[in-house]
């Protein structure tokens, strides 16, 4: 392991795609290592926005059909775009609603529960939103979620096992929904696999994509998985409260979505305003009513940067990026009590490197105060990002160098080890 920093110089120059950090507005003063909560703004996000403002002010209520991007078809073009990030067809995938909203709507669509098959199978590590939003579905179909809900349990309470999972796909199960990639250990789940399992079982599957979307390649439709939503605030860079997106595999078109609304419609029949629904014959029937254009539009730049960059090489930079850091916090911090609680195996990791410290509340603290932006998950992981379109090798080695510093010097003990509120 070369741990100089003329090492960490010479794989920037190497980089082939060094240029994009250009195309982000990122400080000189911080490194940003928390791209997987939030996202940096771009310039032609930046661009995207100003255009839409553009456009309402000198085509107000024309603007749904003129302008740079008419806003009637733009959840339909966005997923178009998104649809080669998830291995899916364009008619696939639409850019609608909120992480939380579209799982409620996928389950109100896919969740039909038929004689013994009631069960709903999810994880005990999974984001808490969804797992409010599966008790709160099951209840609304009258069932109680402490018996109807299953959650796979980790036996290290950082990764679960695929075996587990599907030692779980019991009889009783009408579907399940699991992460792509687990939001704190970064563990990629076996898409493939689990899909397959669970059709062999006749039990319907999705996935959360809110931590793999952007950061690894997907083959949904090859996988042949029942449906899939994620968030574009994260690693797409699509700005805080950025409009989300789903895919639903083309076997289910042309059935009414659980959650109607009269952007459900068939676009050509939209406007005739009929009280009986005609529901798009793709995933734009998934829609519920009208789209969030201010918070959707930054999304036209952001994916030009991943049509660009293409989601290959972002991957292959990602886990070099990744992998350096993982070599140096193990060559340079090894005696300060840290553990590296994500998978090693690149086939299983995704795009962040998980820490583990008793201290991590307030180390995480002074690491901001050094100005590296990490973040925190309770009650004692740290979470470092290094984002491939914007992030270099040179602020990796940096990164652990300050870290080492913060060690040496105990500057981590003049903060309180808690959590802030958002961690
Ligand atoms: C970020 C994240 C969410 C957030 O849901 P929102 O509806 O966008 O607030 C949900 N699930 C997972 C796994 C996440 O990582």
């Amino acid at each position: 392991m070369n741990t100089g920093k003329s090492y960490a110089q010479y794989l920037d120059q190497q980089d082939e795609l060094k240029h994009f950090r250009n195309e982000f507005y990122v400080s000189d003063e911080t490194i940003y290592f928390d791209g997987n909560s939030l996202g940096l703004l771009s310039k032609r996000a930046e661009q995207a926005v100003a255009e839409l403002m553009d456009s309402w002010k000198r085509y107000a209520i024309d603007g749904w059909t003129e302008g740079h991007h008419p806003w009637f078809y733009l959840s339909e073009k966005l997923g178009d775009q998104l649809a080669p990030l998830v291995g899916a067809r364009p008619e696939e995938v639409i850019v609608t609603g909120s992480t939380t909203t579209n799982l409620h709507q996928l389950v109100a669509s896919f969740y039909r529960p038929n004689g013994r098959k009631t069960k709903i199978l999810a994880d005990e590590l999974n984001f808490p939103s969804d797992i409010y939003a599966l008790k709160s579905q099951l209840k609304l179909k009258g069932y109680d979620s402490s018996k109807h809900l299953i959650q796979v349990p980790s036996n290290d309470g950082n990764t679960l096992k695929t075996s587990d999972i599907i030692a779980n796909m019991t009889d009783d199960v009408a579907l399940i929904v699991l992460p792509g990639v687990l939001y704190r250990s970064g563990q990629i789940l076996d898409m493939k696999t689990l899909t397959k399992e669970a059709h062999k079982r006749n039990i319907l599957i999705g996935f959360d994509l809110c931590h793999s979307i952007g950061s690894i390649p997907h083959h949904l439709s090859d996988w042949d998985v029942d449906f899939a939503f994620w968030c574009t605030y994260k690693h797409l860079n699509g700005g805080p409260g950025s409009v989300a997106g789903l895919y639903v595999n083309k076997r289910h078109f042309g059935h009414e979505p659980g959650l109607a609304g009269w952007f459900s419609s068939a676009k050509e029949k939209q406007f005739d305003m009929e009280h009986h629904l005609t529901p798009a014959a793709d995933a734009g029937a998934y829609q519920i009513g009208t789209p969030h254009l201010l918070s959707i539009t930054p999304l036209i730049g952001a994916l030009e940067l991943f049509q660009e960059a293409g989601i290959t090489r972002i991957r292959e930079k990602s886990l070099r990026l990744t992998n350096y850091l993982m070599e140096l916090i193990e060559a340079e911090l090894s005696s300060y009590g840290f553990f590296i609680a994500n998978p090693r195996e690149a086939a299983m990791r995704g795009a962040h490197v998980f820490i583990e410290h008793q201290e991590a509340a307030r180390i995480c603290k002074a690491l901001k105060a050094a100005g590296v932006i990490p973040d925190f998950r309770t009650p004692n992981g740290i979470r470092l990002a290094p984002v491939p379109l914007y992030n270099m090798f040179a602020e990796v080695w940096q990164t652990v160098q300050i870290l080492k510093s913060i060690m040496d010097k105990g500057d981590y003990k003049q903060f309180e080890n808690k959590r802030g509120v958002i961690a």
